[in-house]
């Protein structure tokens, strides 16, 4: 007879990972085993409010029967052909992407940071066919604090210390300005420069939101010199903000916008760089690609995502939701919150560094069953699905309140 399986325990399987894994991450020390909306179960059956949503992967909640429905469908048909054939998805998601943000063309791939890659080498080609920048001379502005992804090219020109050092030598032809700041960008701008790329709500630098204004400057700035704005909205986007884009609230049609997270559903990585006809127009066969991107399933996938931001139902809960966030952020400042910054369902909250540090926090609203990620220092990020209800969220608020008032 052989012994029964024991599951392991959550404990278990922490300690397991340690010397197989790579230590990049540092977890909250939570294993979760299964989710479902808005919620997430541990390996013990314990509950947790997830307000992080996969920092903005599953804007829909975990599994939305639509997305599962859609995967299932093409799972059980046809997964992967590579870009050597068509595949019968691939159209119908870049016409509908193309039409969701008022752009031409798609370009598919995986990750974001494959997505950002993929744009510096467009924006680059297009300032050598298109705009007659002499050969390896182009340049492109970004801002401090940026986080674009973590391929080498990128941590090129991020200002993050972590992010950068033991990784050089690093790929020139970025200058970095700060962010937020119009005439530092306009001045960085030369006869060289390809694209101006930023974020439009800065995520990971903890959803700094620039001043109104910024984004029609970032706009009138480039047109008149001749050179492209590319939007990274990889984590802005996609109705995490209460529009679509997050450049919508400033009705500003970049050249480019790039896309990621939540366009997989929470199911498969899909990114996309959608731009102007004119900008991926220069991509002529053999010069890019990916052996996953724009596969039948991510196409799929990303063809349902987008169906469900066709309707609007989500940018229209985001926007609600959004004010009781705001509202109930602003309830908390005095009170352990030093301030904060929201836009949509999406917060940065500065917590008074005397309770304790973001990870202190996170660690603390964990064990009273709401999961929430610091991004620096004491800031945490909230990032709720969009299917978060009024109930839920003014719950999550009162836990954090509890927790803050608690202190250290
Ligand atoms: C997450 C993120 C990326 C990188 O996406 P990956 O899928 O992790 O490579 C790029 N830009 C922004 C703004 C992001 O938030």
């Amino acid at each position: 007879m052989t012994a029964p399986v024991r599951a392991r325990s959550s404990a278990d399987l922490i300690r397991a990972e340690e010397p197989v894994l790579a230590h990049n991450y540092h977890p909250l020390p939570v294993v979760v085993a299964r989710a479902e909306g808005s919620w997430v179960e541990d390996v013990e059956g314990r509950r947790y409010l997830d307000m992080l949503a996969g920092y903005s992967a599953l804007n829909f909640g975990h599994r939305h029967p639509a997305l599962i429905e859609a995967a299932h469908r093409q799972l059980d048909t046809l997964t992967l052909t590579s870009r050597a054939f068509h595949n019968d998805r691939l159209a119908e998601f870049a016409e509908s992407l193309a039409a969701l943000t008022g752009l031409d063309m798609v370009l598919p791939m995986n990750t974001g940071a494959e997505a950002v890659e993929s744009a510096i080498k467009v924006a680059r080609k297009w300032a050598y066919e298109v705009k007659g920048v002499p050969a390896d001379q182009a340049t492109i502005v970004v801002a401090a604090d940026n986080f674009h992804g973590r391929t080498t090219t990128i941590v090129s020109f991020s200002t993050d210390p972590l992010a950068r050092t033991g990784f050089g030598p690093f790929t020139p032809g970025f200058r970095i300005v700060p962010y937020d700041d119009l005439p530092a960008l306009e001045a960085a701008i030369d006869e060289t420069t390809a694209a101006v790329l930023i974020e439009p709500i800065q995520g990971e630098a903890g959803v700094v939101i620039p001043d109104e204004g910024y984004l029609r400057g970032v706009r009138d700035v480039t047109r008149r010199a001749g050179c492209l704005f590319i939007a990274d909205e990889i984590q802005s986007g996609l109705g995490r903000t209460g529009r679509t884009l997050a450049v919508d609230h400033e009705d500003v049609v970049p050249d480019a916008v790039l896309l990621g997270k939540a366009l997989g559903g929470g199911i498969v990585p899909v990114s996309a760089v959608v731009a102007r006809r004119e900008v991926l127009s220069v991509l002529r066969p053999g010069e890019h690609g990916s052996t996953f991107g724009g596969n039948p399933l991510a196409a799929a996938v990303g063809s349902a995502v987008v169906d469900l931001l066709h309707t609007g139902e989500f940018q229209h809960r985001a926007a609600e939701l959004g004010v009781l966030l705001r509202e109930g952020l602003a309830s908390l400042v005095g009170k352990g919150v030093l301030g904060f910054r929201a836009r949509g369902l999406w917060a940065g909250v500065d917590i008074d560094p005397t309770l304790g540090t973001g990870r202190d926090i996170s660690h603390r609203l964990m064990t009273h069953g709401i999961l929430v990620k610091d991004t620096h220092g004491s800031t945490i990020r909230l990032a709720p699905p969009l299917t978060i209800t009024a109930e839920e969220l003014v719950s999550a608020l009162g836990t954090l309140e509890e927790v803050l008032r608690k202190g250290a």
